[in-house]
């Protein structure tokens, strides 16, 4: 039977050391961090995000700053705040929160944040310093997966890697950095031929598909480490008429049975990511007084 990595206790000692940074920040330096989170429109999913981050960044002695903006908020006016943001020194992070409205370009708005506060690590810029493999803003979830990672294993160095899917936030970055930290990365997505085999080679199993329980035992080398990027909602007619649960891109039964260790949904790689945004918050407050970065918070 795998061990389970907790990704809540993990995340619990990464906003530690977070809080612990921003404490020293405020007394040697008499500096707070600040994050700005812009969320436009109404969507619900979004707003407990939104209010998640705004909690734990408190909770971490920082200062949060909410920019709620209606949903018929226009393009230049989104841009406007940005750049107001972007301005401002007692800022040191900045988040649009997705999906925007429809008349909004998204790229043209995460191109819009100056790359020093990009803590999601959206910017092009960050996505080109990543790619190779320059020191950059790094993107939450794939940072916090990482981190995982290292926790278990130390060095990364020679083990055999694949990542299913090939998104822009997850999939791609994540490739990236374990193929940073030496891993042979292979990257898997809706096209890949014979996936399963390609995934019983390997060492590291990273899903982030968007498909409940796609990953099945079978697929798992034994002994591997298995990291389930997914979060589906699917129907729990046991817990009632009506009800859902919540489920990875693994189906956790079958894969932990072979693999070594696994994050399980929830509880595995959901609360790493606020808690590595509150990790890029503090590194990008320290990069912007040019000041020495929390050690173990970056990649
Ligand atoms: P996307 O939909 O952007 O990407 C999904 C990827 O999976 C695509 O590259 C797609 O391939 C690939 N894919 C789809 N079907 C298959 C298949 N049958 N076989 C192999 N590959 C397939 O999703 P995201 O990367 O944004 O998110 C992935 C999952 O992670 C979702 O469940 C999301 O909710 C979750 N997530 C969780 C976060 C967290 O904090 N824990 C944060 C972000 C996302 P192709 O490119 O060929 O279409």
């Amino acid at each position: 039977m795998a061990d389970i990595i907790d990704g809540k206790a993990f995340a619990a000692t990464v906003r530690k050391k977070v809080a612990e940074h921003v404490t020293r920040l405020k007394s040697e330096h008499n500096i707070t961090p600040g994050l700005a989170v812009v969320l436009v429109g109404e969507d619900p999913a979004s707003e407990v995000y939104v209010r998640n981050k705004g909690k734990q960044t408190h909770e971490c002695g920082m200062n949060s700053y909410e920019h709620k903006l209606p949903a018929d908020t226009s393009e230049s006016i989104l841009l406007a705040l940005i750049d107001r943001l972007n301005n401002d020194p007692t800022v040191h992070g900045i988040l649009c929160q997705l999906p925007v409205p429809d008349h909004i370009n998204s790229e043209k708005v995460l191109n819009a944040i100056s790359p020093a506060k990009d803590v999601d690590g959206f910017h092009i810029s960050n996505v080109g310093l990543l790619a190779t493999g320059q020191k950059s803003m790094v993107p939450c979830t794939p940072l916090g997966c990482l981190m995982m990672l290292r926790d278990r294993h130390g060095s990364l160095s020679g083990m055999n890697a694949v990542v299913v899917g090939r998104s822009n936030i997850v999939g791609k970055p994540m490739a990236a950095l374990l193929l940073r930290d030496s891993c042979t990365v292979t990257i898997a997505h809706s096209r890949t031929k014979d996936i399963e085999a390609l995934c019983r080679n390997a060492d590291i199993l990273v899903a982030a598909v968007g498909r409940p329980q796609m990953i099945t035992g079978d697929w798992v080398k034994p002994g591997a480490t298995v990291i389930d990027v997914g979060i589906n909602r699917i129907p729990a007619p046991e817990r009632g008429i009506g009800k859902m649960r919540l489920v990875g891109d693994v189906d956790f039964a079958s894969a932990s049975a072979v693999a070594g260790a696994i994050t399980p949904v929830p509880g595995g790689v959901g609360p790493m990511t606020i808690a590595c945004l509150l990790a890029n918050t503090v590194t990008a407050c320290c990069r912007a007084n040019g000041l020495p970065e929390p050690e173990g918070l970056t990649a």
